[in-house]
């Protein structure tokens, strides 16, 4: 073995290595969380390159998020694999399209929208529509699905039955919204998100000059978080493979977490039907997390049953692949049970600083949720305690004035011959907007921007290191072009400091230290979740969420949304039988937060204790048998009866909610 045959595959386990020495596709490998999914695909993908097999830029490798793409390239340029194509699905698409605009369309690609709620909502004025923030938001989310599923504002209507139709609006009004928001973009000569990718399936599927040019140019192609493809991605997939079968994809079905934007994992399953006698390589493995931390997640995806009382009971739950822990033992994960929001996110504030202050990197910590707005509490603890953050989501990087104002700075600097020290021309220009060495004592914007600032240093030395060694030195406007490029695929670099995300973008990513923070009913599982494919989707989330960490994991909920407010909601039910008896408390009420004799589950009739089936009767929290008026003391006898039944059979037949206030 050569060196750097070694170095490819010496840090591989048998199966890993398989995966890494089959060059010709079609593969598919089926594994868990942290089994090294990533790192065997960046593997082959070296060791093709490195055997001759593959020319780095015939191979174009498919990543979830354009933070996992850039990981990837940097991880090929280490293993010598520079030069091969790791981008998103839109990203690759981006590129071809703008590309092939010119010759196949002419002119000018449309400017990307930037703030599709303004479009959705502009849609509905021209319609005489009224509609709410949240409802604008909603009809967005439906337009986004309808598009990646392939639907036409016509198609939309037969496709859309069964699914609830946003914002209490009929699915007649939201075909007539989708086609006003479409005519909105077009007067506007925009193109959204979508349209990147479908433009570029409706020009490598209608002219065969740009086809076979694509074709010609890539021809191994490699798939990460297949599980999460849509019916959109997987055409543009099979437009660039044009029936070849050099195709090697890997995913876990136990992640599928983005079924609502219309993702499915029925192509990863149907890999093997697809194309029969396809090798299928399954990895089992956990090489990220301590024991600890996988037993949890094991346990999360065993303890699945079908909800009770809720629709779609034969819902599909592909059997979850049991994760074998490789990392030696860790602390056991915490459960602490906060009065109220602020108390939660004061206490998260307080074991992050003492993290930090026992020797974990702030880079190394994340905190994650399940909703965005979720975040501003955290943003405020951390930020009155002085620990740096950044919130994930890189249109919020390259939106940041800070950032566009450096970027013109760089570009104008740029344009003047200097002498190569791209990383200290950087640090120079970025001085006049506020950048030093020193991280300033002032919390808050001012923060914030010294945070931005020194991303885009950090950002330089990594290129410029990356870059060393080559024949053409790495030159201020080479790295005016990769911010450039960084900004149009969303691609922020890691700013130092604490990691503030949602659950669904921490997919793929890891962290030694992992908060998951409002573990609460209608927060996850979220309010809106209403059939069984809802809640199992929930559940994988939490799973994701769990398999993020490497050695510490935080689980946490708050009982009230307000400080001294009424105690009003229960822990998770995906927490039931994975949490002590004693979690533990934090908060100045926390003493006195009641408890719950039961764990949580679906709502009940506080009268005769049957399911509750619909909004009103759970609002009323009584069944139609029961009518209002019905007696208190009744309620309170069968209540006893019912828990003495349960208790005598050993099986909670029905979950009795009783505060003991
Ligand atoms: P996810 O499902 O979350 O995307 P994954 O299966 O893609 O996870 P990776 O991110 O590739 O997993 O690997 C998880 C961690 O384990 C990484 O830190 C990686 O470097 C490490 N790892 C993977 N394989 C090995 C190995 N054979 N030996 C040591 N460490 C490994
Ligand atoms: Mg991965």
């Amino acid at each position: 073995m050569t060196t750097l045959e070694e170095k490819i595959l010496g840090g591989l386990d048998d199966e890993q290595r398989e995966v890494a020495t089959s060059l010709n596709g079609p593969l598919c490998v089926l594994a868990g969380a942290g089994t090294g999914k990533t790192r065997a695909i960046t593997h082959r993908i070296a060791y093709g390159v490195h055997t001759g097999v593959y020319k780095p830029n015939q191979v174009l490798a498919v990543t979830f998020t354009a933070r996992a793409a850039g990981e990837m390239r940097t991880r090929l340029r280490d293993l010598e694999a520079g030069g091969v194509q790791a981008r998103t699905f839109h990203a690759a698409a981006l590129r071809q399209l703008q590309y092939f605009w010119p010759q196949s369309i002419g002119g000018q690609l449309p400017a990307i929208v930037d703030h599709k709620a303004q479009l959705v909502a502009e849609a509905a004025r021209r319609l005489r529509i009224g509609t709410d923030r949240a409802s604008i938001r909603d009809l967005a989310a439906e337009i986004e699905w309808a598009k990646v599923s392939m639907h036409t504002p016509e198609g939309y209507m037969a496709a859309a039955v069964g699914r609830s139709a946003p914002a209490g609006l009929d699915h007649t009004t939201v075909s007539r919204l989708f086609q006003s928001y479409e005519d909105v973009k077009t007067d506007r000569h925009m193109i959204d998100f979508e349209d990147v990718l479908l433009l570029t399936v409706g020009v490598l599927d209608e002219d065969p000059k740009v086809g076979a040019a694509v074709r010609e140019q890539y021809r191994h192609f490699v798939v990460d978080e297949y599980q999460d493809v849509s019916p959109l991605q997987q055409r543009l997939l099979d437009l660039w493979l044009g029936g070849r079968d050099e195709l090697c994809v890997v995913g876990d079905s136990s992640q599928t977490i983005y079924s609502f934007t219309g993702a499915t994992p029925a192509h990863l399953l149907g890999f093997t039907k697809r194309y029969p006698g396809a090798p299928v390589v399954k990895l089992v493995r956990d090489y990220r997390s301590t024991p600890q931390v996988v037993h949890l997640a094991n346990r999360l995806l065993a303890a699945r049953r079908p909800e009770p009382g809720v629709a779609g009971q034969d819902a599909q739950w592909p059997a979850p692949l049991e994760l074998l822990a490789q990392r030696e033992t860790g602390p056991d994960p915490e459960f602490t049970e906060c009065s109220d929001d602020e108390a939660e996110a004061a206490h998260v504030a307080q074991r992050i600083r003492a993290l930090m202050d026992g020797g974990v990197a702030a880079a190394q910590i994340a905190v994650l949720f399940r909703t965005n707005g979720q975040s501003q509490a955290y943003e405020q603890a951390l930020a009155s305690n002085g620990i740096g953050y950044q919130l994930r989501g890189g249109e919020r990087f390259f939106q940041r004035r800070e950032v566009r104002d450096a970027i013109l700075q760089l570009r104008a600097a740029s344009r003047t011959p200097t002498d190569d020290a791209v990383p200290q021309v950087c640090r120079d220009v970025l001085a006049s907007l506020g950048y030093a060495a020193e991280a300033p004592s002032a919390g808050g914007a001012v923060r914030e921007r010294w945070e931005s600032l020194s991303a885009l240093v950090a950002l330089a030395d990594e290129l410029a290191v990356a870059r060393a060694g080559r024949e053409t030195p790495f030159s201020l406007a080479e790295f005016v072009a990769e911010l450039d490029e960084r900004a149009s695929t969303q691609h922020a670099p890691t700013v130092q400091g604490v990691t503030l995300a949602s659950l669904h973008s921490a997919k793929g990513l890891e962290w030694d230290a992992v908060f998951l923070v409002g573990l609460s009913e209608g927060l996850m599982p979220i309010s809106f979740a209403e059939d069984q494919a809802d809640y199992d989707e929930e559940r994988r989330l939490l799973y994701v969420g769990i398999t993020r960490a490497r050695i510490h994991l935080m689980l946490s909920w708050s009982l009230s949304r307000t400080p001294g407010g009424r105690a009003s909601r229960r822990p998770s039910r995906f927490l039931d039988g994975l949490r002590p008896a004693t979690a533990g408390r934090a908060g100045k009420d926390a003493a006195r937060a009641p408890r719950r004799r039961k764990a949580a589950g679906p709502p009940t009739c506080r009268g005769c204790g049957t399911l509750l089936a619909t909004a009103s009767e759970r609002k009323l929290g009584r069944c139609g048998d029961c009518p209002p008026g019905y007696d208190e003391a009744v309620f309170e006898r069968l209540r006893a009866w019912r828990l003495r039944v349960s208790q005598e059979a050993e099986v909670p037949a029905f979950v009795v909610f009783t505060d003991a206030t």
